[in-house]
Parts: structure tokens; sequence; C-alpha cells
């Protein structure tokens, strides 16, 4: 029997209209969808594996607008390699795609010791097909098509589940953060933020006291995309202070020379 097509292809069979032949006509290239100047918000860094160009391209503008860091891999080997080399908090895994499918995928970055939830999009709803993907390491599956607001209900689902639960309100010192709607307020007054300000804050607040680097913080908040050479962090932790700090008695974000960022209530010798 042959195998269905995806629901979502947007593929016309197998004819490829005006397309160039050549060996991967039926693959599309590997698109990482970041731009070079890093927009994406939230501190949740999402791997989205979909070989589909289009479905791909509209599953990760949804997600970037609602605040999550998202790269893209079009096979199952980028899949791989993207996630044993960055640290994810959650991967969308297509089952049906080229070079190896999802529940390899899935089985490798298992074997690999990959943690974080995996929720595979299945073209198929039949039933051997989600235990394969339930059993090949998988946490969760979404039939195709689904309806988006359904993908982002199960991914808050999954996010929720693992190690440390968000809190619906942080507190630290006489700063607030609201997780939920992302309002912030220092000594009662809010703090009007941008969605990359906001997720850069929340990163340094979910880990008060401890010292972060940029190369953690660039993980996290950032994408791919992220230029490990640019001083685009530095430039928003002087904005988030220029935010925070303004008019507050104490200085809540401070600067470990040549280590990162630490964000305490307790002053630091090293502040400026
Ligand atoms: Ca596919």
């Amino acid at each position: 029997m042959p195998r269905p097509r995806d629901a979502c292809s947007a593929r016309p069979g197998k004819k490829s209209r005006g397309r160039k032949p050549s060996p991967r006509a039926d693959y599309p290239p590997f698109i990482v969808l970041s731009s070079p100047i890093p927009h994406n918000k939230g501190s949740v860094r999402i791997l989205l594996v979909e070989d589909e160009s289009r479905v791909a391209g509209f599953i990760a503008k949804g997600l970037r607008e609602q605040a999550y860091a998202v790269d893209v891999a079009s096979d199952g080997e980028q899949a791989v390699y993207l996630g044993s080399v960055n640290e994810y908090d959650l991967v969308i895994l297509d089952v049906m795609l080229p070079m190896k499918d999802g529940h390899a995928v899935c089985r490798e970055l298992r074997g690999a010791g990959f943690r974080s939830p995996i929720l595979m999009l299945t073209a198929r709803d039949a039933v051997d097909d989600r235990v394969a993907g339930l059993d090949s390491g998988a946490d969760d599956y979404l039939t195709k098509p689904f309806d988006f607001k359904e993908l982002l209900a199960r991914l808050r689902a999954l996010l929720r589940r693992p190690r440390e639960v968000r809190a619906a309100s942080i507190r630290v010192d006489d700063l607030t953060l609201d997780t939920a709607s992302h309002a912030v307020a220092r000594g009662g007054k809010p703090v009007s933020l941008t969605a990359k300000e906001y997720a850069l804050l929340e990163f340094l607040v979910l880990n008060q006291g401890r010292v972060v680097g940029r190369e953690r913080i660039a993980e996290h908040v950032w994408d791919e995309s992220f230029d490990a050479f640019s001083n685009v962090i530095d430039v928003y932790v002087k904005r988030l202070r220029a935010k925070l700090d303004a008019g507050a008695g104490r200085r809540l974000i401070h600067t470990r020379r040549g280590e990162g960022y630490i964000l305490s209530a307790a002053p630091e010798p090293g502040d400026d």
C-alpha cells in the first residue's frame, strides 16, 4: 500500500510543475526562518521539524507571534543535528520527513539523552502510527490538519509538565512579572517592555541569584540566527536596566565581569 501524503501537503502529486529537476526536487531546501536580527520572544526555544516549507512557515510565524523562539529543520538529519547542538525546551516533529522519519529522529534524540517534550505531527489518524510515535519517545501527538489554537494548547500543556512549574507571578524585591500577560511592574509602577526585553528579563528572573553567561542567555532567549559575536545581549541588558532601574533605589541587574549577568536585589561590588 502506498504511504499517504501529509494532509497538509501542498505538493501537487509527483509532478514538479515548472520546478527545475534536481535529485532532491521533493525536498525543499533547508530553511531557517529566523531573520538575521533576533526578533523572537519568550524564554522558550522550540525546534520545529517540518519539510513542507509552507506549513513550516505558517507554524513558525504563529509561534513567534506567541513569544516562542523557533528554529526550523526541514529534514530528519538536520533535526537530529540541531537537537544535539542546541538546547531546546520543546520539539515539534513531523512524522513524514525526508532523510529520516520522525520516529527515527525521536528515537535518536531520546537515545542521546534529549529530555525536553516532543510533540509529533502525524498525517494519519491511525492508531498504529500514534502508538509508534509514543513508543519512539514522543510525549504527545497531533493529527494533521490541526487547528493552530489546539497546537498552542498542547504546547502549553507540555511545557507545563516538565521539571520546573512556571509560577503565574514572580516577584523579586519590588519587581513583579506576570508570566501569562507579560506585565511587569517595579515598585508598583508598570514598566513597558518589548517582547524580547521581557523574555530576557524573565530568563534572568527565573535564574535569580545565579550568574548567567551570554551563551546561556543566547541559547534560551535567542535562536539559531543569533550572532555570537554581536553585542546584542549587552544592548538589551542596557535597555532593560534603563527601564527597570530608572527611578528605583536599587539596581537589580548586575554585571559579573567576564562571566555574565546576575539578577539580584543584593548590591554587587562590580556595579558601576
Ligand atoms: Ca512531512
